[in-house]
């Protein structure tokens, strides 16, 4: 069975940027019913729960039969990307990127704060629910993009290494329809060195 990984850090600690009661609802009622929902769709398939949800969604149309893929699409998915969500965040966090991928980021956007408009303007002109990413592509280099529903970039080749939710349910409480104040918000708290871990990690 897939387990709702524990969020990393208490409910309380990433305000006043994400409240206790948005991560409350947004792990322990939004993660938690995509989590069931993904045990549910496998529960004829005991083999799959041996693979990572790497793997599943990778290999998603070889390894999933066809009457469970749409529901192991969405809810595997939706499970991989919040689990990746809370590690983008710690408290007291967000600045500047840090270590290798500190360098690669100025490489690739020529600074920082392209790097910022780049990734910001990707889930602010996301139209409805989806998701905004820096992943790594299979030749190595960085990439900014966004994605829909539950869709990620882990299906296309890539390797995400920081994502940022921009489904309504992420910020309504605390932004209500202010998407961008979110937005700004969420750079106050993201984790570069973990981001930075994981861009080590896959560059192996
Ligand atoms: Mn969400």
């Amino acid at each position: 069975m897939f387990i709702l990984p524990a969020l990393p850090y208490p409910l309380e600690d990433l305000g006043p940027y994400i409240s206790s009661d948005t991560l409350e609802y947004h792990h322990g009622k939004h993660h938690a019913a995509y989590t069931n929902k993904l045990n549910d769709a496998l529960k004829d398939y005991p083999d799959l729960f041996e693979k990572s949800i790497e793997e599943i969604l990778i290999n998603l149309n070889d390894l999933v039969p066809e009457t469970i893929r749409g529901a192991v699409r969405k809810n595997g998915g939706q499970f991989y990307n919040h689990s990746l969500y809370w590690v983008s965040m710690a408290p007291n966090a967000g600045g500047e990127p840090v270590g290798e991928l500190a360098v690669a980021i100025k490489d690739q956007f020529e600074s920082f704060e392209q790097f910022k408009d780049q990734f910001s303007k990707a889930g602010a002109t996301q139209f409805g629910s989806g998701w905004a990413w820096l992943s790594i592509t299979e030749d190595g280099s960085l990439e900014v993009e966004s994605t829909l529903n539950e869709d990620t970039p882990l299906m296309h080749g890539k390797t995400p290494i920081l994502t940022m939710d921009v489904w309504e349910h992420a910020y309504y409480l605390d932004y209500q329809n202010k998407r961008p104040d979110y937005i700004e918000a969420f750079f106050q708290v993201i984790d570069w060195v973990s981001a930075n871990e994981r861009y080590l990690k896959a560059k192996k």
